[in-house]
């Protein structure tokens, strides 16, 4: 391939290694507040995939664009290091988990570096070292100290085959995979450490409504993953057992309850399971909270309803979860589908206390409950005294009049649970003793370092025994170490402050230089991790605020979730074999070909699929460019300024307006479509005359640099060939005087005027036309239009005829007022007569082209009155000779 195109292996590594000597991206600690463009750091898995080169082009290509914009930029990169793939690596490959994370982060930063990313590698992080994850240690102090890190026994998720802990977030789909594996996830109770997010959760939840950077389906995400709900706790007396708490946001439905539920693991369930071998093997076989359909037993016991006195059945049943809510519930099948279910399939009441609010003066009637429950709010009926009330109404007034009732609020979110049974994260800083139970590492002993990688079945700390032994830093009696590590996520929900400060002592993060430099001001990643990674970094955010001096309470202003690179319409992985290799491409076509093809081949956000032939034009593309500017400089051309140098002049100003807007938006694909096109203009351009050679080079130089930031390399080889100095990376971004409203309406004139001619062509079967008059309306025509535009008076006709020099224009300006009238709603400003003029004249050389028949644009004044007759704003008379 590189025989036939240019020779971009030497081209890229050239500029590489210019920017690494001149130290180009580079963020000198002492700047105020520049720009951070961030993309969520890699795990290092071994090498660079598809989705990683598509992530680090789009931050990469907007840091570039901001730094020529001006601006100081902060464009660091780093290593999610930790994690099980390295410890399962390690072990397969019978090496140590250290050594393979730290081989796989050489191989991918050479790659990185190889695709042109211009990051300042002086701040890289990489989370396995002591540098780092002793940070974590301390902050898990301070979170302690705070009150927001408890140690409780809890359920958890298990892997039998990773032999790991699993966050719920890690456990997938209907079937309960583990993420990592897809073994069926087990259940185990273990004492386990937690970190508080709960305490947050209504400020997580309300301060969603200002992150108006971020897309709303994360921001929803985010939103049902909290999942606040307003109701009403109150108590259900159980035979034998006494008051049971249950929680429902519906208590205007209670006279319809018609059963008590216990989840499978509520305290009574659990009594009752020791004398009854049917609860006991439903609890232990049958219960399965995430099937279609609700399963459960019943149970000799009865329950009263604390608003009619009624006694209802009680039934355990599993789709009441004992983390949500109190793990009992009042069902009520009439008006609540999973209740209704259940009810239907073990034959229970479905007694409707709801109706629909009726028209008018009408009685409520019940509506038909037969086939599914009626879940909306309504009207009471037979409710007692509560009959006639509305919903919300009813809801106040029992949780009022039932002595037990009272206002509560319940969230879906749950504490954080990070301990894992793993070697490979960071150690979590307690000694347990046994007269003082678990007992803090003190500050100055961090950080707890990993021992050396035993390779076990187990977790090796486990194994770890000598590193185990230590002393209680309260009495100094014989202890051991805690052997759980962190979650890797508790690693990632601040290393954006790291990067501040990457090298500091004494603390995570500078103070002064993280309020001046965060938050993130454009933060780039997977939607994968629209909830935990994303709501882990705000929590983590915001303890830091209360407590360690940050004055940022969120930590990303704008966020972008790429698409996926598919290819044929499916994800690339390496189980379906249709994996394309980012190294392959890089060889073949080089660097900037891969990056451009990417960002032009769609918006950010969206899926595309990876095309060979697509990546073949977009080397081509680059190729013919590098030609254009090769031979302008080796023979520079001696046009004339004249009107069609005029034309690619306005072509240059439309392109970088539209471009500019359309970098600042990162729909880089818009941006590049207009490049692209202005290089087609260029290449007509010289094609149909002697291009003026100032123009000219406006043009190349402004596609140099309106490309450089997603072709970055090959941009620096032609900034250079064209003679300019420094760096395109630190040149200045093009600036245009004209903005886009004023581009778009230029463009329509030009291309319906073309398109009219194609018409009076076609339909009057003209065949050689000899010459081709473009007529501009006369001036008043302008005055009337801009007149209909702003007028609201009914008669617009006598509105334009109080204007005296429209009004003498006679029956002319009552047919232009009557078209004008009848197409009122849909009238846009056109450009002045003038510049109509001058656009039309600037592109008569388009018109020429196209039909081989001179050009000539007319003004108004020079035009016979009848041909005027057809020229409207906008719309120029076309008079065709043959
Ligand atoms: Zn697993
Ligand atoms: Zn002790």
């Amino acid at each position: 391939m590189s025989d036939a195109g240019y020779d971009h292996a030497t081209v890229e590594r050239r500029w590489q290694e210019a920017w690494d000597d001149a130290d180009v991206f580079r963020t000198p600690d002492n700047v105020e507040d520049p720009t951070y463009v961030l993309g969520m750091y890699p795990y290092p898995s071994g090498k660079l995939h598809m989705g990683h080169v598509r992530n680090y082009t789009i931050t990469d290509a907007y840091a570039r664009y901001r730094r020529m914009q001006g601006d100081d930029v902060l464009h660091p990169m780093g290593w999610d290091a930790f994690g099980l793939p390295a410890e399962n690596a390690a072990k397969e490959r019978d090496t140590n988990p250290r050594d393979w994370t730290l081989d796989c982060i050489d191989t991918m930063r050479d790659q990185m570096t190889a695709m042109g990313f211009g990051y300042d590698w002086d701040r890289e992080i990489t989370t396995c070292t002591p540098d780092y994850y002793q940070w974590n240690q301390w902050l898990f102090s301070r979170f302690h100290e705070e009150g927001l890190v408890e140690r409780r026994d809890a359920e958890v998720n298990w892997c039998p085959h990773c032999e790991t802990v699993l966050a719920d977030e890690q456990v997938e789909g209907e079937a309960e995979l583990c993420w990592r594996c897809d073994t069926p996830v087990e259940q185990r109770e273990l004492e386990q450490w937690f970190l508080k997010i709960t305490e947050y959760a209504d400020e997580l939840l309300e301060a969603i409504d200002d992150l108006e950077g971020w897309p709303n389906s994360v921001r929803q995400m985010q939103r049902n993953w909290i999942g606040r709900q307003y109701g009403t706790e109150l108590e259900f007396h159980v035979e034998d057992y006494g008051p049971v708490e249950a929680f429902t946001t519906r208590v205007d439905t209670i006279h319809g309850a018609t059963f008590f539920a216990l989840a499978p693991d509520h305290p009574i369930s659990e009594a009752l399971a020791e004398e009854d071998d049917e609860i006991r093997r439903f609890i232990d076989h049958e219960a399965d909270p995430d099937g279609d359909e609700p399963n459960g037993v019943e149970t000799d016991l009865t329950a009263t309803n604390p608003a009619t006195g009624e006694e209802i059945p009680v039934y355990v049943a599993d789709f009441v979860l004992s983390d949500v809510g109190t793990g009992a519930l009042m069902a009520v099948p009439a008006h609540d589908e999973r209740d209704h279910a259940f009810a239907e399939k073990m034959g229970i009441d479905v007694r409707p206390v709801i109706a629909p609010e009726p028209d008018g003066d009408e009685d409520p009637t019940a509506p038909d409950v037969s086939e599914a429950a009626y879940t909306e709010d309504g009207v009471l009926i037979d409710a007692g005294e509560y009959s006639g009330l509305d919903s919300e109404t009813a809801r106040e007034r029992l949780t009022e009049d039932i002595d037990s009732a009272e206002e509560a609020t319940q969230y879906q979110l749950r504490d954080w649970g990070i301990s894992r049974q793993r070697y490979w994260g960071t150690p979590i800083p307690v000694v347990h003793c046994d007269d003082c139970g678990p007992v803090m590492v003190p500050d100055e002993e961090l950080p707890v370092e990993l021992p050396e990688f035993i390779n076990t079945t187990g977790n090796p700390l486990d194994a770890a025994e000598e590193w185990q032994r230590t002393t209680c830093p309260k009495c100094g009696a014989d202890a051991t170490r805690e052997t759980d590590t962190m979650d890797t996520f508790v690693d990632s929900s601040w290393y954006f402050l790291r990067y501040v400060s990457p090298a500091l002592e004494d603390a995570p993060y500078d103070r002064e230089r993280a309020n001046d430099w965060l938050p993130v001001d454009q933060y780039v990643g997977g939607i994968e991790h629209a909830v935990m990674h994303l709501l882990y970094s705000r929590f983590f955010t915001k303890v830091l605020a209360d407590n360690e001096g940050l004055e940022h309470r969120e930590p990303f202003t704008n966020l972008l979730a790429q698409g996926m690179v598919q290819l044929e319409g499916e994800k690339m992985s390496k189980s379906k074999g249709n994996v394309v290799s980012p190294q392959r491409i890089v060889e073949e076509y080089g660097a900037d070909t891969a990056r451009l093809f990417m960002m032009q081949a769609a918006q950010p956000e969206r899926d595309f699929d990876w095309s060979e032939e697509g990546v073949q034009s977009t080397y081509a593309f680059l190729e013919r460019l590098k030609g254009m500017v090769e031979s302008y400089v080796d023979e520079q051309p001696d046009g004339d300024a004249d009107a069609v140098a005029n034309y690619v002049d306005a072509e240059i100003e439309a392109t970088i307006a539209i471009a500019s807007e359309e970098y600042e938006a990162l729909t880089f694909n818009k941006a590049l479509r207009e490049t692209q096109d202005l290089v087609r203009t260029l290449r007509q351009y010289a094609d149909y005359t002697e291009p003026h050679a100032e123009t000219y080079e406006r043009g190349l130089s402004a596609v140099v640099r309106l490309l450089s930031p997603v072709a970055p390399h090959i941009a620096e080889e032609l900034y250079d060939e064209l003679g300019s100095d420094g760096f395109v990376a630190e040149a200045a971004w093009p600036t245009a005087e004209v903005d886009r409203d004023y581009v778009a309406k230029r463009r329509r004139l030009v291309e319906n005027t073309r398109e009219d001619i194609r018409d009076i062509v076609d339909v009057a079967g003209i065949e050689d036309p000899t010459g081709i008059d473009v007529v501009v309306a006369p001036e008043w025509k302008y005055d009337a239009l801009e007149i209909a535009i702003e007028s609201d008076a009914e008669n617009l006709i006598g509105e334009l005829m109080q204007e005296s020099h429209i009004r003498e224009r006679g029956d002319a300006a009552a047919d232009y007022g009557q078209d004008l009238q009848a197409e009122r709603e849909a009238l846009s400003m056109s450009l002045e007569s003038d510049d109509e003029y001058a656009a039309l004249e600037s592109a008569a050389w388009l018109i020429e082209r196209e039909f081989d028949a001179p050009v000539r644009v007319v003004r108004a004044a020079e035009a016979d009155e009848d041909v005027l007759a057809n020229a409207e704003p906008g719309r120029p008379a076309i008079e065709i000779d043959d």
